[in-house]
């Protein structure tokens, strides 16, 4: 139980609950059987092109408002969905956004990043440096922006802190009314809050998460914001995370990602992105290859979104368009 609860007001961003859908062709195609396998459309929540980060940020906004915030500052890697989303929940209330990103102009505005600018968003660029460098730059702003006037609020990194995470508790809780028999759910784990909420809401027996390598100990890190939430002072035991979809690191592509990516898409129109619900689906296939998802039980994937960073990913990209098939008007195929 939450010491806390009452003291915050969550806003509302979205309209709730996602749906949850049955994806019968994707999961014949993995070894399960055609009812195992259900999705849980947190890619469909219906602001700023969706994703999990709506979730937590209805609390963190929440709360920001409460201290009378007027602007919105977070951080991110360039193609982050956590900054377009935080640029899209401050376009909808009313509030200005500062993303504090890694790296320096210039790559080309696509993907999130041209998303970011719609919204009205101002970016200033850190430079190459690590999360702390990242974090240490972001009081920076906030300094500036108070002395100018202005109350910053900081909505951490990724939207993971333990009142964030209450969003996926929410979403457990939801889940919960939807599949009550549900065996395991299936996510990607980037800052920890989004599998720490579904921990906390079905216990870490049903919780798979797939390590995206966005932190250094992602256990670690789901289990102190797991046990924030749920006010133990020892981790939950035996988290349930796999290690080996990270390949060579955070924005790589991979090629059982690469695979996922095409096999959702070809079996049920789904999309997937190349850093984090690519590499969820390919944990999941792993996870029935090796007998840690079994048939004749029901697996939910929870599609946490992120289909503008596969525009803001330049390798994925052109390997999608290499898989066109292309014929002329004869039914030959070009050379
Ligand atoms: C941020 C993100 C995740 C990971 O969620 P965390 O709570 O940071 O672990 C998964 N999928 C997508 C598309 C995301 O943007």
């Amino acid at each position: 139980m939450t010491s806390d609860s009452g003291i915050h007001r969550r806003v509302t961003l979205a309209t709730w609950p996602t749906p949850l859908e049955p994806a019968p062709r994707l999961a014949r195609a993995i070894g399960l059987g055609a009812d195992d396998l259900w999705v849980k459309r947190d890619d469909l929540i219906g602001l700023g092109g969706g994703g999990n980060k709506i979730r937590k940020l209805e609390w963190l906004c929440g709360a920001a408002l409460a201290d009378g915030a007027t602007v919105l500052v977070t951080t991110g890697a360039p193609q982050s969905n956590h900054a377009r989303l935080t640029a899209a929940a401050g376009a909808r209330l009313g509030l200005d956004v500062v993303l504090v990103l890694a790296g320096t102009p210039g790559a080309s505005a696509s993907g999130n990043l041209a998303l970011d600018g719609l919204f009205g968003a101002t970016v200033v660029w850190a430079g190459d440096v690590d999360g702390e460098g990242l974090a240490a730059t972001a009081e920076r702003v906030a300094e500036r922006l108070r002395r100018e006037g202005g109350v910053p609020a900081l909505i951490p990194f990724g939207g993971s802190s333990v009142l964030g995470a209450r969003g996926y508790l929410a979403c457990g809780q939801e889940l919960l009314t939807q599949a009550p028999d549900v065996e395991t759910v299936v996510v990607a784990a980037g800052s920890g809050g989004t599998m720490a909420g579904l921990v906390d809401a079905l216990g870490p027996a049903r919780v798979l998460g797939v390590h995206c390598g966005a932190v250094a100990d992602p256990a670690l890190t789901v289990s102190a914001l797991a046990c924030g939430l749920s006010g133990a002072d020892h981790p939950p035991h035996e988290l349930r995370l796999r290690l080996d979809q990270v390949g060579a690191g955070y924005g790589t592509l991979t090629e059982p990602v690469m695979s996922a990516l095409t096999l959702a898409a070809r079996t049920e129109g789904l999309v997937l992105d190349p850093v984090y619900t690519g590499r969820a689906m390919a944990g999941l296939i792993a996870a029935v290859a090796d007998g840690d998802i079994v048939a004749g039980r029901r697996t939910v994937f929870l599609h946490t979104g992120g289909l503008p960073g596969l525009f803001g990913h330049p390798a994925a990209l052109a390997r999608a368009e290499a898989e066109l098939s292309a014929e002329d008007a004869q039914g030959t195929a070009p050379r």
